[in-house]
Order: structure tokens, then C-alpha cells, then sequence
């Protein structure tokens, strides 16, 4: 067998152990504490999680994209609260530097983000731009070597934490679409830089997002990713493209590990004399259950073998989102009908992971800006008009 198989199946074979002997034993303390413990945090480190998807030459792994939903599919069967840990460092805050940075920017900034030494947002979303993300408000006003950044930027990610963002601004006002829009890396503790309060979420908790404040934020000119203005927006689509695959293989990980219990309570529980798994209706929805986890796992792994083989999988990459962030979401309710009453009490998990999951199906582009992608995309390249 060839090294890096070897190396890859080591890895995995560590994160699954990982997940199963310290991650899901701590799942209720961190959700009821919502904080990660340090030690924990510091474990992560230790295997390589945040450096996933950072080239080897900066101090990550340097997978390739089969090699990361490989990874993702095992840590997703974790609560989803410690993939959003890492998942900023390894998608959206780092892509943009590692696709669009001057090597400059990479030297310096993704080896600390590789050992998850700082934790890397990303900030596009604003109080009045959401979907419609190439309209960005937020203003980056250029004098000399300096960007003064203004606006506020919602729900970001790991920003309390954050050591640095990537952030989207505004750098021609005269081009109110995606052209007028650049990519910065702002570092914490930036002059005025400021995090709002971590909002209080339905689901996943230990992991945290808060509004970033910029009030003519000094940024300098190096920082601009790429070097050149108006890119931004394209910089931000292509991080999104790889980051869709990542939470794809994560909701195939957390439907399969959600198949596992739904099938163990069911062979546990009895009624009418006989365990409920017994019973096809029962049995129907773990049938369901288990097809789509499966009809989602190989669209991921087959769209992240079409990326590394260099294809252009952004329509693919709505694809999977879409259809693994529903079928979890239809695999967490299952699970729920199967617990019965238990289902609904919070002593139990199915109860969080019904929660959890649901904002798969909103961030990172929501079900219906995929639906809007892969409709406009096909009937464009069926060239009906
Ligand atoms: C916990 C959490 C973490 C997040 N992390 C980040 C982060 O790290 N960085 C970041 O930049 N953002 C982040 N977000 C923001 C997230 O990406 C947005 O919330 C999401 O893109 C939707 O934008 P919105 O909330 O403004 O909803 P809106 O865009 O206002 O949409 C509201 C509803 O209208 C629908 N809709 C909108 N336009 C159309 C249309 N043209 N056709 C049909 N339906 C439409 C939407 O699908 C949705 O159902 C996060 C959000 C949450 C809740």
C-alpha cells in the first residue's frame, strides 16, 4: 500500500478513536457548560485537526480533498460543536489565503492558523446581507498603505476566539455588485476591531458566533488577499465551493453515527413483546435512514475525486450540500420518532442532535441559494435559451 494511504488510514483510524473515546463521552457536559474544554482543544492540536487542509509546506497536512472528507466523515459523527472548531481554520478562514494569498501572506499567516495557534473566521455576512452576498456594505476606504475598514459583519463564526479574519469589504462604491468587492485578513486586537456578545443559538453549543465591529478598522494594504482589489467575491465562491463539500461529509458522519443509535435504542426498547426494531415501520425508517446517509456518502466522495482531479465542481458542491444538510435533518427526526417520548426529553441525545443539525441546512449558502445554484447552473449549461 502506498505511504500516504497508510498515513491517511492512520489518521483516520486515530480521529475515530478520538471521537469515540473523548469527544462523544463529553458531548452533554460541553453542551450544557457550551464551552470546549482546553485540554480538549489542545488534543485537537495535537492530532493535526486544524492544519487539515493547510499545504504541507505551511505546517499542515496538505490533504487532498478526499483525503479531508475522509477526515470529516469521522470527526462529523462527533457533535457538530467541535467540527466548527476547526472547521474555520480548515475551510472558510483559511481557503481564501491559501487559493488567492500573495506567498507572502501564506508564509506568514497559515502556519499559525496549520497548528490552530490562532483560530481563523470568516466574515461575509452582514445585519442586512445575507443570501444576497455580493452586495456587502461594509466599506474598506483606501489612504496610502492603509485600509480603514467600516461595518459590521453577524453571526461569525469562532469570532471570540478569533485570532484573525477574513473579511469582505467593500473597496469601490461606484460597483454596487460582486466586482466592487476585496478580501482582507484583519488580525484580533486590531484598532478599532470590536466582537459583540456570542449570541444565544438553538443548537451546538461550545461553539460560538458573535457580530465583528469595524470602526475605521486600520488594515494594511499587504493584507488585501491577492493583492488586488475586487476579487474578493470570487475569493469568497471558491472557498464556499470546498467548504460545502466539508459540511457535506460532516452531516454524512453525524446521519451514520445517528443511524448507529437510532438501530441501538430500537433493538433495546420493547413494546408489544418484542423490541420496536422488529417492527417494519420501524425498520422503514431506518431503511430510509441508512440509504440516503448512503446515496450522501458517495456524492461526496465522488465530487471531492472530480476536485481533485481538477474539475470545476461548484454546481456538484451545492449538490452535496443540499441534499446531506436535508438527510440529516430527516435522519435527526427519525431518530427523534424512534425514541418516542425520550426523543423529546434533553436527558437524551437525540433530542440535541434534531437541534444541531438544523443549521446545516442555513449556513454556508441555505437549501434554497443551492437550489437556486444547480437550477440557474444546469439550465445555463443545457443552453436553452
Ligand atoms: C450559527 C451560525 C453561524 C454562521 N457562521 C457564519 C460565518 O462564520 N461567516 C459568515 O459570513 N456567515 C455566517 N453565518 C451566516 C449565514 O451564512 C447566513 O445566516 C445565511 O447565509 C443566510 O443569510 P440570512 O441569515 O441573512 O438569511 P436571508 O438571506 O435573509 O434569508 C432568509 C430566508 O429567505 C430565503 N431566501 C433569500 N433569498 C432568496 C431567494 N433569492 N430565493 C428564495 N429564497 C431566498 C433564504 O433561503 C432563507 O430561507 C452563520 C449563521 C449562523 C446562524
Amino acid at each position: 500500500m502506498p505511504l500516504d494511504k497508510i498515513l491517511l488510514q492512520s489518521l483516520t483510524s486515530s480521529v475515530r478513536r478520538f471521537v469515540d473515546e473523548r469527544l462523544i463521552p463529553e458531548e452533554m457536559r460541553v453542551s450544557r457548560a457550551d464551552a470546549i474544554p482546553e485540554a480538549t482543544v489542545e488534543e485537537m492540536r495535537r492530532l493535526g485537526l486544524f492544519g487539515l487542509s493547510v499545504p504541507e509546506v505551511y505546517g499542515g497536512l496538505g490533504l487532498s480533498m478526499e483525503e479531508e472528507v475522509s477526515v470529516m466523515l469521522e470527526l462529523g459523527r462527533a457533535s457538530p460543536a467541535f467540527r466548527s472548531l476547526i472547521a474555520t481554520n480548515v475551510g472558510i478562514g483559511s481557503q481564501g489565503i491559501v487559493i488567492d494569498g500573495t506567498e507572502e501572506q501564506k508564509q506568514r499567516f497559515l502556519p499559525p492558523i496549520a497548528s490552530g495557534e490562532i483560530i481563523a473566521s470568516f466574515a461575509l455576512t452582514e445585519p442586512e446581507v445575507g443570501s444576497d452576498a455580493a452586495s456587502v456594505r461594509t466599506t474598506a476606504r483606501r489612504e496610502g498603505d492603509v485600509y480603514y475598514l467600516k461595518g459590521t459583519k453577524r453571526f461569525i463564526t469562532n469570532a471570540p476566539r478569533a485570532g484573525l479574519f477574513t473579511v469582505m469589504a467593500r473597496t469601490d462604491p461606484s460597483k454596487p455588485g460582486a466586482s466592487g468587492v476585496s478580501a482582507f485578513i484583519v488580525e484580533a486586537g486590531s484598532p478599532g476591531l470590536s466582537i459583540g456578545k456570542p449570541e444565544h443559538k438553538m443548537g451546538q453549543q461550545g461553539s460560538h458566533v458573535a457580530d465583528v465591529i469595524f470602526d475605521d478598522c486600520p488594515v494594511p494594504a499587504a493584507n488585501l488577499i491577492g493583492g488586488v482589489e475586487g476579487r474578493g467575491f470570487r475569493t469568497a465562491m471558491k472557498v464556499l465551493d470546498r467548504g460545502r463539500v466539508g459540511i457535506a461529509a460532516a452531516c454524512v458522519g453525524f446521519a451514520e453515527r445517528i443511524l448507529d443509535e437510532m438501530v441501538a435504542y430500537a433493538a433495546s426498547r420493547r413494546q408489544f413483546g418484542s423490541p420496536i426494531a422488529e417492527f417494519q415501520l420501524v425498520q422503514a425508517m431506518v431503511a430510509d435512514s441508512r440509504t440516503e446517509a448512503y446515496a450522501a456518502r458517495c456524492m461526496v466522495l465522488e465530487t471531492a475525486r472530480a476536485k481533485d482531479g481538477g474539475l470545476n465542481i461548484g454546481t456538484e458542491a451545492s449538490c452535496c450540500k443540499l441534499f446531506a444538510s436535508e438527510m440529516v435533518g430527516r435522519v435527526a427526526d427519525r431518530n427523534v420518532q424512534i425514541h418516542g417520548g425520550s426523543g423529546y426529553i434533553s436527558d437524551y441525545a437525540a433530542e440535541r442532535h434534531y437541534r444541531d443539525v438544523r443549521l446545516y441546512r442555513i449556513y454556508e449558502g441555505t437549501s434554497e441559494i443551492q437550489r437556486l445554484k444547480i437550477g440557474r447552473d444546469t439550465v445555463r449549461a443545457a443552453n436553452v435559451s
